[in-house]
Protein backbone atom coordinates (compact mmCIF):
# COMPACT_ATOMS: atom_id res chain seq x y z
CA UNK A 1 0.00 0.00 0.00
CA UNK A 2 1.29 3.23 -1.16
CA UNK A 3 1.73 5.68 2.27
CA UNK A 4 0.14 9.31 1.79
CA UNK A 5 2.46 11.92 3.53
CA UNK A 6 0.33 11.80 6.37
CA UNK A 7 -1.04 8.71 7.62
CA UNK A 8 -2.88 6.99 10.69
CA UNK A 9 -2.41 3.34 11.22
CA UNK A 10 -3.11 0.94 14.48
CA UNK A 11 -0.15 -0.32 15.61
CA UNK A 12 1.91 -2.79 18.05
CA UNK A 13 5.26 -1.11 19.01
CA UNK A 14 7.35 -4.38 18.82
CA UNK A 15 10.78 -3.02 19.32
CA UNK A 16 12.30 0.44 20.39
CA UNK A 17 15.92 1.27 19.35
CA UNK A 18 17.65 4.34 21.25
CA UNK A 19 18.59 7.11 18.86
CA UNK A 20 20.51 9.77 20.63
CA UNK A 21 20.02 11.44 24.00
CA UNK A 22 16.15 10.97 23.96
CA UNK A 23 15.02 9.70 20.83
CA UNK A 24 14.07 6.67 20.04
CA UNK A 25 13.84 4.85 16.51
CA UNK A 26 10.25 2.43 17.07
CA UNK A 27 9.16 -0.72 14.95
CA UNK A 28 5.68 -1.05 14.44
CA UNK A 29 3.77 -4.03 13.21
CA UNK A 30 0.52 -2.55 11.13
CA UNK A 31 -2.30 -4.70 9.90
CA UNK A 32 -2.06 -3.12 6.24
CA UNK A 33 1.61 -1.57 6.16
CA UNK A 34 3.43 -4.37 7.52
CA UNK A 35 6.26 -3.29 9.59
CA UNK A 36 6.91 0.21 9.47
CA UNK A 37 9.55 2.09 11.79
CA UNK A 38 8.89 5.23 13.15
CA UNK A 39 10.98 8.51 14.56
CA UNK A 40 9.76 9.53 17.80
CA UNK A 41 11.46 12.89 18.74
CA UNK A 42 11.95 13.02 22.71
CA UNK A 43 10.11 10.52 23.44
CA UNK A 44 12.31 9.47 26.52
CA UNK A 45 11.40 12.75 28.10
CA UNK A 46 9.40 12.35 31.04
CA UNK A 47 7.25 15.26 29.79
CA UNK A 48 6.58 14.13 26.32
CA UNK A 49 3.02 13.70 25.55
CA UNK A 50 3.95 10.52 23.20
CA UNK A 51 5.85 8.81 25.62
CA UNK A 52 3.00 7.00 27.67
CA UNK A 53 1.48 5.61 24.04
CA UNK A 54 4.42 4.18 23.24
CA UNK A 55 5.57 1.72 25.37
CA UNK A 56 7.01 -1.75 23.88
CA UNK A 57 4.03 -4.11 23.42
CA UNK A 58 1.52 -1.42 23.05
CA UNK A 59 -1.60 -1.56 20.94
CA UNK A 60 -1.87 1.99 19.45
CA UNK A 61 -3.00 4.04 16.94
CA UNK A 62 -0.21 6.25 15.67
CA UNK A 63 -0.09 9.45 13.34
CA UNK A 64 3.11 9.36 11.01
CA UNK A 65 4.59 12.08 9.26
CA UNK A 66 6.34 10.64 6.21
CA UNK A 67 9.83 11.31 5.62
CA UNK A 68 12.65 10.59 3.04
CA UNK A 69 14.70 8.18 5.42
CA UNK A 70 12.24 7.27 7.78
CA UNK A 71 8.87 8.40 9.23
CA UNK A 72 8.11 11.03 12.18
CA UNK A 73 5.70 9.57 14.81
CA UNK A 74 3.36 13.05 15.36
CA UNK A 75 0.70 11.86 17.42
CA UNK A 76 -0.36 8.23 19.64
CA UNK A 77 -3.46 6.99 21.33
CA UNK A 78 -3.47 3.86 23.36
CA UNK A 79 -5.93 1.21 21.98
CA UNK A 80 -4.90 -1.48 24.42
CA UNK A 81 -1.64 -1.41 27.05
CA UNK A 82 -2.24 -5.18 28.44
CA UNK A 83 -1.95 -4.17 31.85
CA UNK A 84 -1.66 -8.16 33.31
CA UNK A 85 1.52 -8.53 30.93
CA UNK A 86 3.03 -5.68 32.48
CA UNK A 87 2.20 -7.03 36.05
CA UNK A 88 3.83 -9.99 35.49
CA UNK A 89 7.06 -11.20 34.97
CA UNK A 90 6.27 -14.43 33.59
CA UNK A 91 3.75 -12.91 31.16
CA UNK A 92 6.22 -10.04 30.48
CA UNK A 93 9.01 -12.58 29.08
CA UNK A 94 6.26 -14.12 26.87
CA UNK A 95 5.00 -10.92 25.22
CA UNK A 96 8.84 -9.83 24.41
CA UNK A 97 9.61 -13.03 22.96
CA UNK A 98 6.31 -13.35 20.61
CA UNK A 99 7.07 -9.52 19.69
CA UNK A 100 10.56 -10.25 18.72
CA UNK A 101 9.56 -13.07 16.67
CA UNK A 102 6.61 -11.10 14.90
CA UNK A 103 9.74 -8.56 14.16
CA UNK A 104 12.06 -10.67 12.63
CA UNK A 105 9.42 -12.61 10.83
CA UNK A 106 7.70 -9.59 9.17
CA UNK A 107 9.75 -8.17 6.31
CA UNK A 108 9.56 -4.34 6.28
CA UNK A 109 6.56 -2.64 4.41
CA UNK A 110 4.89 -5.92 3.12
CA UNK A 111 1.36 -6.27 4.55
CA UNK A 112 0.30 -9.32 6.08
CA UNK A 113 -2.90 -9.10 7.95
CA UNK A 114 -2.86 -12.53 9.55
CA UNK A 115 0.35 -11.79 11.15
CA UNK A 116 -0.73 -8.38 12.99
CA UNK A 117 -4.32 -10.51 14.02
CA UNK A 118 -1.63 -13.09 15.38
CA UNK A 119 0.33 -11.33 17.43
CA UNK A 120 -3.15 -9.10 19.00
CA UNK A 121 -4.66 -12.05 19.64
CA UNK A 122 -2.01 -13.43 21.33
CA UNK A 123 -1.33 -10.17 23.44
CA UNK A 124 -4.72 -10.47 24.63
CA UNK A 125 -4.91 -14.32 25.54
CA UNK A 126 -1.59 -13.79 27.62
CA UNK A 127 -3.30 -10.83 29.24
CA UNK A 128 -6.48 -12.87 29.84
CA UNK A 129 -4.18 -15.22 31.31
CA UNK A 130 -5.62 -18.18 30.07
CA UNK A 131 -2.93 -20.83 29.30
CA UNK A 132 0.12 -19.01 28.51
CA UNK A 133 2.18 -21.76 27.67
CA UNK A 134 -0.36 -22.90 24.87
CA UNK A 135 -0.90 -19.66 24.42
CA UNK A 136 2.96 -19.46 23.15
CA UNK A 137 2.63 -22.37 21.34
CA UNK A 138 -0.35 -21.17 19.66
CA UNK A 139 1.59 -18.31 18.58
CA UNK A 140 4.82 -20.14 17.18
CA UNK A 141 3.42 -22.92 15.04
CA UNK A 142 0.86 -20.31 13.55
CA UNK A 143 3.55 -17.60 12.74
CA UNK A 144 5.58 -20.06 11.14
CA UNK A 145 2.62 -20.75 8.57
CA UNK A 146 1.19 -17.05 8.08
CA UNK A 147 4.80 -16.09 7.77
CA UNK A 148 5.40 -18.66 5.02
CA UNK A 149 7.30 -21.48 6.94
CA UNK A 150 4.25 -23.92 7.78
CA UNK A 151 5.81 -27.08 8.67
CA UNK A 152 4.23 -30.40 6.89
CA UNK A 153 2.57 -32.41 10.02
CA UNK A 154 0.38 -35.10 7.34
CA UNK A 155 3.19 -36.46 5.01
CA UNK A 156 6.71 -36.95 4.89
CA UNK A 157 8.33 -33.56 4.28
CA UNK A 158 11.20 -35.22 2.33
CA UNK A 159 9.62 -38.34 0.04
CA UNK A 160 5.98 -36.76 0.75
CA UNK A 161 4.87 -40.87 1.84
CA UNK A 162 1.45 -40.76 4.10
CA UNK A 163 2.79 -40.39 7.77
CA UNK A 164 2.64 -43.68 10.09
CA UNK A 165 1.34 -43.96 13.66
CA UNK A 166 5.19 -44.41 14.94
CA UNK A 167 7.87 -42.45 15.90
CA UNK A 168 8.82 -40.11 13.12
CA UNK A 169 11.22 -36.96 13.33
CA UNK A 170 10.60 -33.49 13.20
CA UNK A 171 13.44 -32.12 10.73
CA UNK A 172 13.15 -27.99 10.48
CA UNK A 173 15.77 -28.33 7.36
CA UNK A 174 13.63 -30.47 5.48
CA UNK A 175 10.04 -28.18 6.02
CA UNK A 176 8.17 -30.76 8.44
CA UNK A 177 7.65 -34.13 10.39
CA UNK A 178 9.99 -36.73 8.02
CA UNK A 179 9.55 -40.91 8.16
CA UNK A 180 11.77 -43.37 9.76
CA UNK A 181 13.28 -44.25 5.99
CA UNK A 182 14.10 -40.60 5.34
CA UNK A 183 15.42 -40.05 8.30
CA UNK A 184 18.83 -42.18 7.46
CA UNK A 185 19.66 -39.52 5.07
CA UNK A 186 18.01 -36.32 6.85
CA UNK A 187 18.64 -34.62 10.65
CA UNK A 188 15.86 -34.67 12.49
CA UNK A 189 14.32 -35.51 16.02
CA UNK A 190 12.10 -37.68 17.40
CA UNK A 191 8.29 -36.89 18.09
CA UNK A 192 5.67 -39.27 19.32
CA UNK A 193 2.61 -39.92 17.23
CA UNK A 194 0.80 -37.93 20.26
CA UNK A 195 3.09 -34.78 19.81
CA UNK A 196 2.15 -34.68 15.87
CA UNK A 197 -1.22 -35.16 16.77
CA UNK A 198 -0.90 -32.20 19.05
CA UNK A 199 1.23 -30.42 16.62
CA UNK A 200 -1.44 -31.16 13.95
CA UNK A 201 -4.34 -30.08 16.41
CA UNK A 202 -2.59 -26.26 17.03
CA UNK A 203 -2.09 -25.79 13.63
CA UNK A 204 -6.03 -26.41 12.74
CA UNK A 205 -7.62 -24.89 15.49
CA UNK A 206 -8.81 -21.67 17.15
CA UNK A 207 -7.35 -21.01 20.08
CA UNK A 208 -10.68 -21.28 21.59
CA UNK A 209 -10.10 -25.37 20.70
CA UNK A 210 -6.61 -25.19 21.85
CA UNK A 211 -7.26 -24.02 25.59
CA UNK A 212 -9.35 -27.01 25.97
CA UNK A 213 -6.26 -29.70 25.17
CA UNK A 214 -4.83 -30.94 28.02
CA UNK A 215 -1.56 -31.61 26.90
CA UNK A 216 1.24 -33.73 29.39
CA UNK A 217 4.76 -32.48 30.29
CA UNK A 218 5.98 -35.38 27.99
CA UNK A 219 4.56 -34.18 24.90
CA UNK A 220 4.64 -30.11 25.83
CA UNK A 221 8.71 -30.61 25.71
CA UNK A 222 8.35 -32.45 22.61
CA UNK A 223 6.64 -30.17 21.22
CA UNK A 224 8.77 -27.18 22.25
CA UNK A 225 11.69 -28.76 21.18
CA UNK A 226 10.94 -29.26 17.91
CA UNK A 227 9.23 -25.43 16.92
CA UNK A 228 11.98 -24.17 18.83
CA UNK A 229 14.59 -25.80 16.69
CA UNK A 230 12.50 -24.57 13.44
CA UNK A 231 11.94 -20.85 14.72
CA UNK A 232 16.08 -21.51 15.03
CA UNK A 233 16.41 -23.03 11.76
CA UNK A 234 14.12 -19.54 10.33
CA UNK A 235 15.81 -17.03 12.05
CA UNK A 236 19.48 -18.66 12.02
CA UNK A 237 20.07 -17.47 15.54
CA UNK A 238 18.06 -18.15 19.18
CA UNK A 239 15.66 -15.40 20.05
CA UNK A 240 17.12 -12.47 22.47
CA UNK A 241 14.38 -12.97 24.80
CA UNK A 242 14.12 -16.93 24.93
CA UNK A 243 17.05 -16.62 27.70
CA UNK A 244 14.84 -14.52 29.84
CA UNK A 245 12.09 -16.66 29.81
CA UNK A 246 13.92 -19.98 30.44
CA UNK A 247 15.59 -17.86 33.12
CA UNK A 248 12.67 -17.22 34.52
CA UNK A 249 11.29 -20.72 34.44
CA UNK A 250 14.24 -21.75 35.94
CA UNK A 251 13.68 -19.64 39.25
CA UNK A 252 10.22 -21.01 39.43
CA UNK A 253 11.16 -24.65 39.46
ZN1 LIG B 1 9.96 -39.99 3.97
Amino acid sequence: MTKPHDFKTKAIIVRKTKCGEADRILSLLTPDLGLIQGFAKSVRKTKSKLSGHLELLCYSEVSLARGKAIDTITGSQTIQSFLNIRNSLQLSAMAFYACELAYHFSPEEAANPAMFQLLLSTLEELDNGSQPELCLKYFEINLLASSGYKPELRECANCHKKLQATINYYSPESGGVICPNCRNTQIGMPVSVNTVKVLRYIQENSFSSICRLKINREILSELELAIRANIRFVLEKEPKALLWLDSLRLADL
